[in-house]
Protein backbone atom coordinates (compact mmCIF):
# COMPACT_ATOMS: atom_id res chain seq x y z
CA UNK A 1 0.00 0.00 0.00
CA UNK A 2 1.29 3.33 -1.02
CA UNK A 3 1.21 6.67 1.35
CA UNK A 4 -1.72 7.74 -0.52
CA UNK A 5 -3.65 4.95 -0.38
CA UNK A 6 -3.11 4.87 3.24
CA UNK A 7 -4.21 8.74 3.76
CA UNK A 8 -7.17 7.88 1.50
CA UNK A 9 -7.88 4.87 4.00
CA UNK A 10 -7.33 7.14 7.13
CA UNK A 11 -9.86 10.13 5.24
CA UNK A 12 -12.41 7.13 4.89
CA UNK A 13 -12.34 6.13 7.77
CA UNK A 14 -12.05 9.40 9.63
CA UNK A 15 -15.53 10.67 7.88
CA UNK A 16 -17.28 7.37 8.38
CA UNK A 17 -16.55 7.79 12.08
CA UNK A 18 -17.40 11.78 12.90
CA UNK A 19 -14.73 13.72 11.00
CA UNK A 20 -11.56 15.21 11.74
CA UNK A 21 -10.34 16.48 15.03
CA UNK A 22 -9.32 20.01 15.52
CA UNK A 23 -5.62 20.39 13.49
CA UNK A 24 -3.80 20.86 16.83
CA UNK A 25 -5.60 18.08 18.82
CA UNK A 26 -4.32 16.26 16.13
CA UNK A 27 -0.98 17.53 16.27
CA UNK A 28 -0.98 16.87 20.23
CA UNK A 29 -2.12 13.20 19.43
CA UNK A 30 1.17 12.74 16.78
CA UNK A 31 3.57 13.77 19.17
CA UNK A 32 1.67 11.51 22.19
CA UNK A 33 1.94 8.70 20.02
CA UNK A 34 5.53 9.32 19.11
CA UNK A 35 5.77 9.06 22.83
CA UNK A 36 4.29 5.78 22.39
CA UNK A 37 6.90 4.61 20.20
CA UNK A 38 9.68 6.02 22.01
CA UNK A 39 8.25 3.84 25.62
CA UNK A 40 8.19 0.68 23.33
CA UNK A 41 11.18 0.62 22.53
CA UNK A 42 12.73 1.49 25.79
CA UNK A 43 10.61 -1.43 26.68
CA UNK A 44 12.07 -3.78 24.05
CA UNK A 45 15.49 -2.50 24.98
CA UNK A 46 15.63 -2.87 28.43
CA UNK A 47 15.31 0.83 29.31
CA UNK A 48 11.93 0.72 30.90
CA UNK A 49 10.35 -2.17 32.69
CA UNK A 50 8.45 -4.87 30.90
CA UNK A 51 4.74 -4.30 32.50
CA UNK A 52 2.97 -4.66 29.36
CA UNK A 53 3.01 -6.65 26.16
CA UNK A 54 5.24 -4.34 23.93
CA UNK A 55 3.98 -3.89 20.40
CA UNK A 56 6.44 -1.50 18.62
CA UNK A 57 4.71 -2.11 14.72
CA UNK A 58 1.19 -1.23 16.35
CA UNK A 59 2.51 1.74 17.84
CA UNK A 60 4.29 2.87 14.26
CA UNK A 61 1.10 2.01 13.29
CA UNK A 62 -0.56 4.42 15.43
CA UNK A 63 1.60 7.08 14.60
CA UNK A 64 1.05 6.61 10.43
CA UNK A 65 -2.44 6.67 11.32
CA UNK A 66 -2.22 10.06 12.98
CA UNK A 67 0.38 11.38 10.56
CA UNK A 68 -1.51 10.34 7.96
CA UNK A 69 -4.80 12.54 9.10
CA UNK A 70 -2.77 15.40 10.04
CA UNK A 71 -1.91 15.11 6.61
CA UNK A 72 -4.94 14.95 5.13
CA UNK A 73 -6.09 18.26 7.11
CA UNK A 74 -3.32 20.55 5.94
CA UNK A 75 -3.85 19.52 2.11
CA UNK A 76 -0.13 17.80 2.00
CA UNK A 77 0.49 14.53 -0.14
CA UNK A 78 2.49 11.87 1.99
CA UNK A 79 4.13 10.49 -1.31
CA UNK A 80 5.10 13.90 -1.87
CA UNK A 81 6.74 14.38 1.24
CA UNK A 82 8.74 11.11 0.71
CA UNK A 83 9.73 12.27 -2.92
CA UNK A 84 10.36 15.87 -1.35
CA UNK A 85 12.65 14.58 1.88
CA UNK A 86 14.66 12.08 -0.26
CA UNK A 87 15.86 14.60 -2.67
CA UNK A 88 17.08 16.68 0.07
CA UNK A 89 18.63 14.15 2.03
CA UNK A 90 20.48 12.60 -0.78
CA UNK A 91 21.83 15.88 -1.84
CA UNK A 92 22.49 17.61 1.70
CA UNK A 93 23.54 14.33 3.66
CA UNK A 94 24.59 11.63 1.48
CA UNK A 95 28.21 12.03 2.61
CA UNK A 96 27.69 13.06 5.85
CA UNK A 97 25.91 9.47 6.50
CA UNK A 98 28.41 7.64 4.95
CA UNK A 99 31.09 9.22 7.21
CA UNK A 100 28.66 8.72 10.04
CA UNK A 101 29.39 5.01 9.90
CA UNK A 102 32.38 4.96 9.32
MG1 LIG B 1 -0.18 4.27 20.37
Amino acid sequence: MDLQACQQDVDAWIKDHGGYWDEFVTLARMSEELGEVSAALQRLRGFRPRKVDVDLGGEVGDLLFVLCSFANQQGLSLDACFTQVMAKITARDSQAWKDKQA
